[in-house]
């Protein structure tokens, strides 16, 4: 479990365009005094309990923003507070999130000292021309670099990456995830890029100069995405964006694929396509088929709100469809 802590644009050189951490980025003020700080994990592990969580592993996390970027004062600072947890044993480890570009080697160093175990790089995109496009301000080397500089020194790499991205086709997306296989990482997050309001992307969006993927579109590439990552072995931290009051709010989001349940549209995508290529061309016309789905997988199986279901019943004109948990390879039984 992660206890999150956003530092709302913080430490960043610039403002990329699709970003505006006022709607994506948490309630947090955006000076994290030591009374809200400790006062936050308190409430949270003591949630964690009432929740019967409390045998979860919890690791304290400072996101959104460019922890590196700030001053070494502001870090030390930050990452004291969260040490303090990890000393009387409520927490295991400490995170951060941080730009490509802002990572020296005294800025790794200083993070292992201070118990930082995972950091999660914005990346983004691994091609330069998106990058550009995205008013990101590095280019895929830097990111690259970035993960080799960590990994050198221990640390667990998380990469997030974006589908959408302006000057981005869908084919360097499936691209970037396909280069990030090889960079060694503990995982990746994805989500596809939304047009926030009050975000330079915004404006691009309103004078018809960008235009976002539909949600059928960005639930596609995600899907070809998570199979890619599925068989190189990489995990998936996070598919979509975490749902929040604000982002679901009227007028945070301008357009895009915004869905509150955003990665179990994708993993019904999966399970679809896995699904069709399982029956082949076998004609099941007015008959009964049981499905053995892994334990675990039944939810995802079924769909997003069972559109998995509705769809294999009208697609193969099924009399009934069932489902059984079996530890099997995925299969099915047709009377
Ligand atoms: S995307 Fe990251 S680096 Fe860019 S402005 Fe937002 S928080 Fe800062």
């Amino acid at each position: 479990m992660i206890i999150p802590f956003f530092l709302r644009n913080r430490g960043c050189p610039h403002r990329c365009r699709f970003c505006n951490q006022e709607i994506s980025g948490g309630t947090d003020p955006r000076e994290l005094g030591a009374d809200y700080f400790h006062e936050k994990v308190r409430a949270f592990l003591a949630s964690a309990a009432r929740g019967k969580k409390s045998k979860q592993p919890v690791e304290i996390a400072f996101y959104g923003g460019n922890f590196t970027g700030l001053t070494i004062r502001e870090q030390e600072d930050l990452l004291r507070m969260a040490r303090r947890h990890m000393e009387n044993g409520t927490v295991i480890g400490v995170r951060v999130s941080t730009r490509p570009d802002c990572l020296r080697d005294e800025d790794v160093e200083r993070l292992a000292v201070f118990g930082v175990r995972t950091v999660e790089i914005g990346a983004q995109s691994l091609e330069d021309g998106v990058l550009a496009a995205s008013g990101r301000g590095h280019t895929a080397r830097d990111a690259v670099a970035a993960v080799a500089m960590l990994k050198h020194r221990g640390l667990d790499v998380i990469l997030h990456l974006m589908a959408g991205l302006p000057g981005d086709d869908g084919s360097a997306f499936l691209d970037t995830v396909s280069r990030t296989t090889a960079l060694g990482l503990r995982g990746v997050r994805i989500h596809p890029t939304l047009v926030l309001a009050g975000s330079p992307l915004a404006e691009d969006f309103l004078q018809g100069r960008y235009v976002p993927l539909t949600l059928p579109e960005a639930v596609d590439l995600c899907r070809q995405a998570w199979d890619i990552l599925e068989k190189a072995r990489i995990a998936i931290i996070r598919m979509g964006l975490q749902a929040t009051d604000i982002l679901s709010g009227p007028g945070a989001v301008l357009g895009g694929p915004y869905h509150p349940a955003f990665g179990a549209l994708v993993a019904s995508a999966r399970w679809r396509e896995r699904t069709l290529a399982l029956i082949g061309g076998a004609d099941l016309e007015g008959r009964k088929a049981v499905f053995f789905v892994p334990p675990g997988e039944e939810s995802s199986f079924r769909g997003h709100g069972n559109c998995n279901i509705k769809f294999l019943r009208n697609h193969c004109r099924l009399a009934t469809l069932e489902i059984k948990t079996a530890v099997q390879d995925f299969h099915y039984l047709c009377g």
